[in-house]
């Protein structure tokens, strides 16, 4: 048996007599018969393990952890199946994401004709005074794709106000009502780091993009306490059903750290939380003086979210050259960068407090941007383990991969978003740069790190789809089914390790969680399947059986 003693297992120490195997204490519960792929480089493969409480107290083979076997000790025989680590989805929009599995669907719809009839259906069971809101429609899936205006729903939603999330949130489409209630007129000027978008006659059509939204949701209700809870509870019970035992919530309210800390009072919390608010409100983490990671094994802040471009999918990503299909367009600096001086004095404010940044940044100028940043407060404060991130780090400058490595920078990715943005990227910035695009083996290859995650309510929290995306490269639309980009593809190993280690590694968690390893929390997931032998096509129909966090099972569909 492996007694190496890793950073985690102080408190087991106490636990392990010097007499060897037989007197060990009895475990709480014995997992048998499992594949298990640890995620330990040193000891890949196992077949069993032991608990005790919350923490893995052995890995081994059968016969090793028999020796952890009492009268009290449940065992539990899992037949052939394999066991990960839980996955670690290093950036979500959790209460969004438990809204949305309660919003009206727009996602799947493929005409405009559909589209009016969904909201429409939504409009005769909302209440007075209720917002229509969600939906995460793409147009770019309809016959023909084009742009909604607000005169499609107008009809159906006279008294509804309506603001319609784009999949990506970087645009909506509010109804005429919404417009009036905020005030918004042909006459409105763009705000900086949005466009209110206009028809030939000079009306707002009702698509406002990035910064022009917030127009809009600064009129929206905030959600009552109850509301926000269910959300949130919506989302705990989405994520242990998919073997997601850890998220980072990126730029959450307040309200939603708030309950968060309920639920864990009220022992409630089944998924693990990383929240990371937006850097507009550093002074309060800064004033607290708490750090990075500051918290305990299910609820930590210490990070701030910022944004320095829009999206792709917008046309707002910021980049060097103009869009080959919009040639006076090279997108657009958040508000946030608006001058980019502010950024960098809140990020150096937060260097100085020892918080860790984890900066949205999707255009080759933005991510160049943010490393420019990044390498100021480095040269400023000097060296430190800082593990700065960039969230989606997706279209890179090829003088970029270099420096990125240089500055430890960790690439908080969504593989996902490939396999979707990859049906109409090349289109919009061609060919050189989209060999650039979610370049995940490149990083890789530069010695970066990688976190994997999903930017759930943008795309499906389900890791079986982020692992099969990120092996297959294979685009939604059937076109590419040897992969876009092939030679970025990830190996499942490596997919699975990003996902696990990667993540844990992303949020300073590596030394507690992210591999099935003695000493660390018994966060895990066991599959209908081995994700590790089939093909990995068939990785995304790959079922969740169980969901361990912290040694309780929180989803059982055995
Ligand atoms: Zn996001």
């Amino acid at each position: 048996m492996n007694r190496r003693v890793l950073g985690a297992t102080f408190i087991l120490a106490s636990l392990i007599p010097a007499g060897g195997q037989n007197s060990n204490p009895a475990a709480d519960l014995i997992i048998r018969n499992a594949k298990i792929w640890t995620v330990d480089r040193d000891h890949p493969e196992a077949e069993a393990i032991a608990l005790l409480g919350d923490r893995i107290v052995a890995v081994g083979s059968n016969q090793e952890i028999d020796a952890w076997r009492g009268p009290n000790t449940q065992v539990q025989d899992a037949a052939g199946k394999r066991l990960l680590p839980g996955f670690n989805d290093a950036h979500v929009h959790f209460t969004s994401g438990g809204q949305q599995l309660d919003n009206v669907q727009l996602n799947d719809v493929t005409s405009a004709q559909e589209f009016a009839r969904r909201v429409g259906e939504r409009a005769k069971k909302t209440t007075k005074g209720e917002w229509i809101l969600g939906g995460d429609w793409d147009e770019t899936k309809w016959t023909p794709a084009q742009l909604p205006t607000k005169e499609l729903i107008d009809s159906v939603t006279p008294k509804t106000p309506t603001a319609l999330d784009r999949y990506d949130g970087h645009m909506i489409l509010a109804n005429s009502l919404a417009l009036k209630l905020a005030g918004i007129t042909a006459k409105t000027p763009d705000p900086d780091g949005g466009v209110i978008v206009h028809d030939a006659q000079g009306n707002p059509t009702g698509a406002l993009k990035d910064a022009a939204a917030e127009l809009i949701y600064k009129i929206i209700p905030e959600p009552t306490h109850d509301q926000r809870r269910h959300s949130i509870e919506r989302a705990l019970e989405h994520a242990a059903s998919l073997g997601v035992t850890s998220v980072q919530h990126m730029n959450p309210d307040y309200a939603d750290v708030a309950i968060y800390a309920e639920l864990l009072e009220q022992g409630k919390l089944t998924t693990r939380i990383y929240a990371a608010p937006l850097i507009p409100q550093v002074d309060d983490q800064v004033k607290i003086g708490i750090r990075r990671a500051f918290g305990g094994p299910y609820l930590r802040i210490g990070a701030l979210k910022s944004y320095a471009d829009g999206s792709l999918g917008s046309a707002t990503a910021y980049f060097f050259d103009p869009f080959n299909d919009q040639p006076n367009n090279r997108g657009l600096l958040s508000d946030a960068m608006h001058p980019m001086s502010l950024m960098r004095e809140r990020m150096m404010k937060a260097d100085v407090a020892g918080l860790q940044l984890c900066t949205h940044a999707i255009g080759d100028a933005g991510i160049s941007a943010i490393l420019d940043i990044y390498s100021e407060i480095e040269k400023a404060h000097g060296p430190r383990d800082r593990r700065w991130r960039i969230e989606h780090a997706q279209h890179m400058a090829a003088k970029d991969f270099e420096r990125f490595a240089q500055l430890h920078v960790i690439a908080s990715v969504q593989p996902y978003h490939a396999i979707d943005d990859g049906r109409w990227a090349e289109g919009r910035i061609g060919h050189d740069r989209a060999s650039r695009t979610y370049a995940f083996r490149t990083f890789l290859d530069h010695g970066v790190r990688l976190a994997l995650g999903t930017d759930w309510n943008v795309a499906p929290l389900n890791p079986m789809l982020t692992l099969y995306a990120a092996t297959t490269r294979a685009t939604l639309d059937g076109k590419n089914p040897n992969g876009w980009f092939p030679e970025q593809k990830l190996t499942i190993k490596e997919a699975i390790e990003a996902y696990t280690m990667g993540s844990a590694y992303a949020e300073f968690q590596e030394d507690v969680k992210g591999s099935i390893v003695r000493g660390k929390l018994a966060d895990m997931v066991l599959l209908s399947d081995d994700v590790l032998t089939i093909d990995p096509v068939k990785v995304r129909n790959v079922k969740v059986l169980e969901t361990w966090v912290g040694g309780k099972l929180v989803y059982d569909a055995r």
